[in-house]
């Protein structure tokens, strides 16, 4: 059981899925961030790795389609949370359900969840810029992005 393809998922539910996911929704019911973001780090240790209030103006596309959600599902953007994996589990082997439904209800709350190795935060505003990977994908989807990769905004270089 030693081999890395059998070390255990930190990401899996616990015994204690149902408790935290109904503790998780009243979180955020009192809207409270913080609290918010200190619960998922007592929870699972590590797989939120940053947040952030919103996208680069370098890429409003991304801003607008944001909104377009909100607006669908009634609520407002929130802030972008980065996190260390995403998780698709299958019908007949659900393992993450916990991790999931943080990830719905947070959505449901007009946050945005995104994988740590597709955004960056601007070293001088913070805001979410893509990895180059990121961008050279959406660049070639034909995406309005900037014509060069860069790790700060352009209305942030000096
Ligand atoms: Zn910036």
């Amino acid at each position: 059981m030693n081999s890395p393809s059998n070390s255990p998922d930190i990401y899996e539910d616990g015994p204690n899925s149902e408790q935290i996911i109904c503790d998780f929704k009243n979180i955020l019911d009192r809207n409270n961030p913080l609290e918010m973001q200190e619960f998922i780090e007592n929870n699972y240790p590590g797989w939120l790795c940053g947040v952030t209030d919103e996208y680069s103006h370098d890429y409003s596309f991304l801003a607008n389609n944001w909104k377009i959600i909100c607006d669908k599902i009634k609520t407002r953007p929130q802030r972008i949370i980065t996190v260390k994996r995403v998780f698709f589990d299958k019908k007949d082997n659900v393992r993450h359900h916990t991790i999931m439904t943080f990830c719905e209800e947070l959505t449901r709350k007009g946050y945005v969840i995104r994988r740590m190795d597709e955004f960056i935060n601007c070293s001088v505003c913070y805001k979410a810029l893509p990895t180059y990977e990121l961008w050279e994908h959406m660049k070639q989807k034909g995406l309005p992005v900037p014509p060069e990769w860069d790790t700060v905004c352009s209305g942030c270089k000096k």
